[in-house]
C-alpha cells in the first residue's frame, strides 16, 4: 500500500504493513521501550562478520572490528564470541573490549594521540600490537615498554597518499591529513625504530578513509603497501603482518551499491599470495551500519509558508551524522498505514537549525504519534550521541530472532547530573 521505501536490507522487511527486524515487530518494541531507540539485529551483525571470515578463507588473518563504530558491550561480546579481534582508538575502548570478554591478544591500538596512560594500560593488558603514527609515539612506546619490562609489537601506520574519494571528514589517506607516517618518509622511521629497545617491529598498517563504495582506492593503497613491504624486507625489516584498515562502505540511499566483501577480499588475498603475511583488517561500519535503525516518534507536523516540517522526538544529539557530514539516512514508517507521500523536512527538538535528519524529503504519510525508522544507523550512531540540550541518551535494543532485550537502558535525569 502507498509508499514503497528504498531497499531495506534483510533482516529488515515489511510483513504486511509492519516493519520487522528478524521476527520482531519494531513498533511493538518502540511502544514498549519508548523512543528514541536504537535497535540492532544480531543476525545482521553476525552474518556481516562472517562475510569477512569467509572472504579470507584459509588465508592467515585476523578481523579486528573497529570498536568506535558501535561500542555497545553486548555487540562487542557477540563479536568476541564469534572470534573477532578489535581495533581500538582509546583506553576506554580497551576497557570496553575487556569488559565484553574480548581477547586482548587480538587487539590493535590505532590513533594519532595515544597518551602515556593508555599505552601503559594496553601494554599491561597484553594487546597484540600498536599501530604507531609518529616517531614521537615510537620513542614514548619504547620508554614505557622498557620501564614495564615488556615488548611492544609495532606496526607503523603509513599514509599512502591515496584519495579515498569519500566525505572529507572521513578521508584519512592524503598528504595533508593528520593520520599515519608519510609513505615517502616511513622507511627511515622503520630503520630508526629498529634501534629502539623493547619494540618488536613487525607490521605495516594503513586506513585511508571510511564509507568507500569503490574499492579501487583500497587496492591502490594495498599495491603501494606491498611495494613498501618488499623494500622494507630487503632493508632488513622483518615485516610479518599487514593491516589493511577498514573503510568499506554501506548503502545509505537508493542506487548505492555495497562492495561485495568476498570479492574485495579475494582481490586482496590474491595480491598478498605467497608473501608470508598475516592480514589484519579493521571493519567497523560495514559490520554494524546496516544492522541498526534509530526509531523515533512523530511529535508534530508544522507548516510554514514555504515548508512543511515533521518534528520527531529524536534529534542531532541522538544521531549526528546528517548534521555533521550531511549524511543521508532513509526514513521509513514502522507501519504503512496511509497511501501517498508528501515533502517535508524531518527535524528534531534541539535548538539548532542544523538539527535535521532530512530536507525536502519525500515522506510516507504520517501523523503525530506514528513511529519512523532512520535506516542504516547501526554505525557512528549511538557512539556519537551526546546529552546536548540535556537530553538523556537513547536506549539500545538487540534483537535475536523473535526475542529482544535492552542492551543499554535509557538514561534518566539523575544520570544526566551524576558527577556534577
Ligand atoms: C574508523 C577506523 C576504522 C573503521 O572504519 P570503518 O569505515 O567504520 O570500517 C578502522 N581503522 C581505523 C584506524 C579507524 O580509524
Amino acid at each position: 500500500m502507498g509508499f514503497t521505501p528504498f531497499m531495506l536490507l534483510p533482516p529488515f522487511a515489511y510483513r504486511n504493513q509492519n516493519l520487522f527486524v528478524e521476527d520482531c515487530d519494531l513498533e511493538a518494541i518502540a511502544r514498549r521501550e519508548g523512543t528514541p531507540l536504537y535497535v540492532y539485529s544480531k543476525q545482521a551483525i553476525l552474518s556481516r562478520y562472517h562475510a569477512y571470515e569467509a572472504g579470507f578463507g584459509s588465508f592467515p588473518h585476523q578481523i579486528c572490528y573497529a570498536v568506535k563504530a558501535n561500542s555497545n558491550l553486548s555487540i562487542l561480546r557477540l563479536l568476541a564470541q564469534a572470534g573477532a579481534g578489535f581495533d581500538i582508538v582509546s583506553g576506554g575502548e580497551l576497557y570496553r573490549v575487556l569488559q565484553a570478554g574480548g581477547n586482548p591478544a587480538k587487539v590493535v591500538f590505532s590513533g594519532v594521540g595515544k597518551t602515556r596512560e593508555e599505552i601503559e594500560y594496553a601494554l599491561e593488558s597484553g594487546i597484540h600490537s600498536f599501530n604507531c603514527e609518529s616517531e614521537a609515539e615510537l620513542s614514548l612506546l619504547s620508554s614505557i615498554a622498557a620501564r614495564l619490562n615488556k615488548v611492544a609489537r609495532i606496526a607503523l601506520r603509513v599514509n599512502p597518499h591515496v584519495d579515498a574519494a569519500t566525505h572529507p571528514y572521513i578521508s584519512t589517506g592524503l598528504r595533508d591529513h593528520k593520520f599515519g607516517i608519510d609513505i615517502t618518509a616511513v622507511e627511515a622511521v622503520y630503520q630508526r625504530a629498529l634501534t629502539l629497545p623493547h619494540l618488536q617491529l613487525e607490521g605495516v598498517s594503513a586506513h585511508i578513509g571510511s564509507q568507500l563504495l569503490d574499492t579501487q582506492p583500497l587496492l591502490a593503497a594495498l599495491d603501494a603497501l606491498l611495494a613498501l613491504i618488499t623494500r622494507l624486507r630487503a632493508a632488513g625489516v622483518p615485516i610479518t603482518h599487514l593491516d589493511i584498515g577498514g573503510g568499506l562502505g554501506v548503502p545509505y540511499r537508493e542506487g548505492q551499491v555495497e562492495p561485495v566483501v568476498s570479492d574485495h577480499l579475494a582481490a586482496v588475498c590474491a595480491r598478498c599470495a605467497g608473501l608470508g603475511l598475516i592480514l589484519l583488517t579493521e571493519p567497523g561500519r560495514s559490520i554494524v551500519g546496516p544492522a541498526g535503525v534509530l526509531l523515533t516518534r512523530v511529535l508534530y507536523r508544522k507548516k510554514t509558508e514555504t515548508k512543511e516540517f515533521v518534528i520527531v522526538d529524536a534529534a542531532m544529539n541522538d544521531l549526528i551524522r546528517p548534521s555533521l557530514y550531511e549524511a543521508h539516512h532513509e526514513i521509513v514508517p514502522l507501519r504503512r498505514a496511509f497511501p501517498g507521500t508528501f515533502v517535508a523536512d524531518v527535524v528534531g527538538p534541539v535548538c539548532e537549525s542544523g538539527d535535521f535528519f532530512a530536507r525536502d524529503r519525500d515522506m510516507a504519510q504520517c501523523l503525530p504519534g506514528d513511529f519512523l525508522a532512520l535506516v542504516t544507523a547501526g554505525a557512528y550512531g549511538f557512539v556519537l550521541a551526546s546529552n546536548y540540550n540535556t537530553r538523556p541518551r537513547a536506549a539500545e535494543v538487540l534483537v535475536d530472532g523473535a526475542h529482544w532485550r535492552v542492551v543499554r537502558r535509557r538514561e534518566t535525569y539523575e544520570d544526566l547530573v551524576r558527577g556534577e
